[in-house]
């Protein structure tokens, strides 16, 4: 398994394209010291996890029954790709008082086989307060 990348730093520019900057956006969602409010918010924090290699967030805010295994996430993590630009369409609930909620988002990436552009609508659920990442339909 592949050495932590080197943590940027909480002054750097949060990867998930909020323009704020880390240390105030998905660092502390990631380093546990915050929940992730809203759906949209989880989502951001596993764009950034995605583009940091933050394997331990992925699996803890993936819903248990639909969450891959911890080596087949760590071999799709492995690979060479640059998380190019998150850009967040729409959202539906997912609020501090909801239960679900879903956000359409677009991703760009760039890995061994070229640049790739992902458009998908992800299903959070929150359970004992907590959003879960549920599932996405890619287009
Ligand atoms: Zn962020």
């Amino acid at each position: 398994m592949a050495d932590s990348p080197a943590p940027l730093p909480d002054d750097a520019r949060c990867p998930c394209g909020s323009g704020d900057v880390l240390g105030a956006c998905c660092g502390p969602v990631l380093r546990r010291e915050r929940r992730a409010p809203t759906a949209e918010a989880l989502m951001r924090s596993r764009y950034t996890a995605f583009a940091v290699q933050d394997l331990e967030h992925l699996l803890r805010s993936w819903h248990p029954t639909t969450a891959p295994s911890r080596e087949d996430l760590a071999a799709s993590l492995a690979e060479e790709v640059r998380w190019l630009r998150l850009e967040i369409h729409s959202t539906t609930a997912g609020g501090p008082f909801d239960d679900a909620g879903t956000v359409e988002f677009t991703a760009i990436s760039k890995g061994p086989h070229g640049r790739s552009v992902q458009h998908e609508l992800s299903r959070f659920v929150r359970e004992h307060g907590v959003w879960l990442y549920l599932d996405g339909r890619v287009d």
